[in-house]
């Protein structure tokens, strides 16, 4: 740039070099901070434009923008992109031999670049911290930032050491990015990378424009056969499965009821994987259905409903997930279904990975987090945005909570106490249908060769049909009330902890009234 010509601004940059008319949310706001030097922490839900918020600012600064990511096998395309746009990029890891470096470190000191990708290992070596002595630098970008916490999957030991360049260089501004972060993680990012004077810029994560919906799960299929047809019946979307064979057997199902739907999922021939991606971004009315292994990337607008056959792990899953439903802003429907058995199969999953306890740890917590959300009685939108530390929101009157307030029974403590006497009376060693029978009354064989008829819970809970009662079960688990022994089979255990203060009349709790199904279509043939 020649000295008679003024510097571009922001504004300039975001339309002549990448395109675009107009910022985004706060991204004007938060490029002006650093540009003027300050630190920020950005927290921004997926895909709403978290890289302008440094790269331009490391356009407009003097020196190079350094960019520590932990995804290495994304820097390459990174990189290719920022090139075709005209800037100068480039990135250093392992996957570099010793040539390749030497041009990029080159590249580093001559004042050649606008920006620089590089792994957290490699950054925190003595070497690469004294060639940064000798370049000038812009800015540091901290990508990814939640990986900063032990409170997740990602987290990364180096990353606990970039604090060190908040140390080394106090001067140069530093920008901490993030889509993940709940309430914990946000503040270890906070005070583990020092940003405590920093500008905090969270974006909100509600996507107004999606109906969440969670339902109980009886006949999964059927249930969403009549959700497709009903709803969705020329649309566009995914249905997301847990398991590869449950991937092949839903795309079937669809298939033989007349929909376009094509299974994807990691144990597919890349070729076949690629051309149902490729349709499905192609066609106006396929349906994916797919393990979690699709969607990184999925940049299909007009996504109208993401159907969820069985539970994600984690709130911050089933809001990825889902957030691939209505980019395009018109209405678009998140629909799961979910029964006890997902909460069996998924814990039994976290028990037995090979993770170190203090991850699976972590994971019950999320799943219970989860169950949490689909046991509420309150607006799930403002369950999804608490999660993500947007409390105070009101409640959204575009969710199935708000659209068909959820009834609680008025006994609902006594009916918890019940539930949770029969699992002490039977030595906590029985499933939910197994007690639900008890509470019952109906004794069989087995029931009576346990000596299960003569327990003071036999036959006190009339009131309330089997299938009421298993929704009662899985809503204490969802409490954490109880638990699922997955060592047995399935049996249920007390949290005695926290059912203490409710045994003892201490506090109450509210539990939903599922409608009886059986009993209300009995009525309805009724004359
Ligand atoms: P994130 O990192 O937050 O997931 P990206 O930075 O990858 O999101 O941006 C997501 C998409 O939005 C990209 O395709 C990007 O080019 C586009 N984008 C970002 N900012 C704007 C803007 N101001 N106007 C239009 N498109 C934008
Ligand atoms: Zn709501």
């Amino acid at each position: 740039m020649d000295a008679t010509t003024t510097p571009p601004t922001a504004l300039e940059i975001l339309n002549r070099t990448f395109g675009y008319s107009s910022f985004r949310g706060a991204q004007e706001q938060i490029i002006s901070h650093v540009v003027g030097g300050g630190d920020a922490l950005v927290l921004m839900p997926t895909g709403g434009g978290k890289s302008l918020c440094y790269q331009i600012p490391a356009l407009l600064r003097a020196g190079t923008g350094i960019v520590v990511s932990p995804l290495i096998a994304l820097m390459q395309d990174q990189v290719d992109a920022m090139r075709q746009l005209g800037l100068r990029a480039a990135f250093l890891n392992s996957a570099l031999d010793l040539d390749q470096q030497r041009q990029v470190e080159h590249a580093l000191l001559s004042g050649q670049l606008d920006l620089l990708y590089v792994a957290p290992e490699r950054l925190l070596t003595e070497r690469f911290l004294a060639l940064l002595e000798r370049a000038q630098i812009a800015l540091f970008a901290i990508d990814e930032a939640h990986c900063v916490s032990q409170w997740g999957h990602d987290f990364r030991p180096e990353y606990v050491q970039l604090n060190r360049l908040h140390e080394r260089w106090p001067k140069i501004p530093r920008i901490a990015l993030t889509a993940t972060a709940d309430g914990p993680t946000r503040n270890e990012i906070i005070t583990r990378l020092q940003l405590e004077q920093a500008g905090h810029f969270v974006s909100s994560f509600d996507r107004p424009n999606i109906r969440y919906r969670i339902v109980e799960k009886q006949s999964p299929r059927q249930q969403l056969l009549r959700f497709l047809r009903e709803e969705h019946p020329q649309d566009a979307g995914i249905v997301y499965c847990l398991s590869r064979k449950r991937v092949e057997e839903t795309a079937d199902f669809l298939a033989a009821q007349g929909f376009n739907a094509l299974p994807y999922h990691a144990g597919l021939d890349a070729r076949i994987r690629q051309a149902h991606q490729a349709e499905f971004l192609r066609g106006e009315s396929v349906i994916i259905c797919a393990t979690i292994a699709f969607g990184m990337g999925i940049d299909k607008p007009d996504v109208r409903f993401v159907a969820h056959l069985d539970l994600p792990k984690s709130i911050e899953a089933y809001y990825q997930e889902t957030g691939r439903a209505g980019r395009d802003g018109l209405p678009a429907d998140a629909w799961l279904t979910y029964g006890l058995s997902d909460v069996v199969s998924l814990r039994r999953f976290i028990e037995n990975s090979e993770a170190e306890e203090r991850f699976k740890l972590v994971d019950l917590h999320k799943l219970n987090a989860l169950l949490g959300l689909c046991e509420t009685t309150r607006c799930r939108r403002q369950v999804l945005l608490d999660y993500f530390g947007e409390t105070g929101s009101p409640a959204c009157g575009n969710c199935d909570t708000c659209l068909t307030p959820v009834a609680c029974y008025d006994e609902s403590t006594v009916i918890a106490q019940k539930a949770l006497s029969c699992i002490h009376r039977t030595d906590e060693r029985f499933g939910a249908a197994y007690l639900t029978n008890v509470l019952l009354g109906k004794a069989d064989e087995r029931m009576r060769r346990f000596g299960h008829d003569r327990v003071s819970t036999f036959g006190i809970g009339k009131e309330l049909s089997a299938e009421q009662w298993k929704s009662v079960y899985r809503q204490l688990v969802a409490a954490g009330l109880a638990q699922v022994d997955i060592e047995g089979h399935g049996g249920l255990r007390l949290n005695r902890e926290a059912c203490r203060p409710l045994f003892r009349g201490e506090q109450a709790v509210k539990l939903r009234r599922d409608p009886d199904r059986k009993r209300s279509s009995a009525e309805r043939r009724a004359p």
